[in-house]
């Protein structure tokens, strides 16, 4: 091949999208993914860290990255290569629909970010994400992989209501696997975007995966997930057997 054929066409740039809750939206282009690691005390706890005993103790949050084009819109996961514990934990998904200003964001600015919300899937390579905190090396072949973020319709903040007034839960294959309520949010969504800020310039179209509460575990080919927050939002899906 000439080099030229190995450019990626300009008219055909593949950026992912969500759907949006009402169809006069359109849709919701993805720019970043972050995600908040250990942001319930109880899955902190499960996990084997130690969970802050109040808000004064909680130093600074976890964050990681998985690429935007990790996201599955139709429920449709494929079983990833190269694991065999694929752990399902759900969260809650924050969408911004303005660009940060320059500086680090104050507390009470972060609100007028948020376009909306949506319920996901922090899909987990375990065994690859245990290895690699075992070694003191990057998590990110346990957490950044195709597929690794399903998620839900997003649906505006106005329509959503206030975030700890809401509670989410996980059901597989109909029985109910993780369940909490959202005030219990070690960092909560103006914590994370203030934080957040201060590393990165938070823009329109970044999502912000908010972490998981307790009852993290396997995910096998075959299974239906039910993720739910509140009424307003629900994910649905299966995970399909691996490609081969
Ligand atoms: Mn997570």
């Amino acid at each position: 091949m000439k080099p030229a054929d190995l450019v990626p066409a300009a008219a055909t740039p593949r950026i992912p999208v969500c759907d949006l809750a009402g169809t006069q939206l359109g849709s919701f282009p993805v720019r970043r993914i972050y995600c908040v690691g250990r942001n319930f005390a109880d899955h902190a706890r499960e996990m084997g860290a130690v969970a802050p005993a109040s808000k004064a103790e909680r130093g600074s949050p976890v964050f990681f990255m998985k690429p935007a084009d990790a996201i599955v819109t139709d429920g449709v996961v494929p079983y990833p290569p190269g694991t065999r514990n694929l752990h399902h934990e759900v969260e809650l998904v924050v969408a911004l629909g303005a660009d940060a200003p320059a500086g680090v964001l104050p507390l009470a600015d972060a609100q007028a970010l948020v376009f909306g919300y949506g319920v996901g899937l922090d899909l987990t390579r375990r065994d690859l994400q245990a290895a690699a905190k075992a070694k003191g090396l990057p998590w990110d072949i346990g957490k950044g992989f195709d597929h690794s973020a399903p998620i839900s319709s997003l649906l505006p903040a106005a329509a959503f209501g206030p975030v700890a007034a809401q509670s989410i839960t996980l059901d597989i294959n109909g029985q109910r696997r993780q369940a909490s309520a959202l005030d219990q949010l070690i960092w909560d969504v103006p914590d994370i975007l203030h934080e957040l800020s201060q590393l990165f310039a938070l823009r329109a179209g970044d999502l912000v995966f908010m972490g998981t509460p307790a009852g993290v575990a396997a995910l096998q080919p075959g299974d239906h997930f039910d993720a739910r927050i509140g009424t307003a939002l629900q994910l649905q899906g299966h995970i399909a057997p691996a490609a081969v």
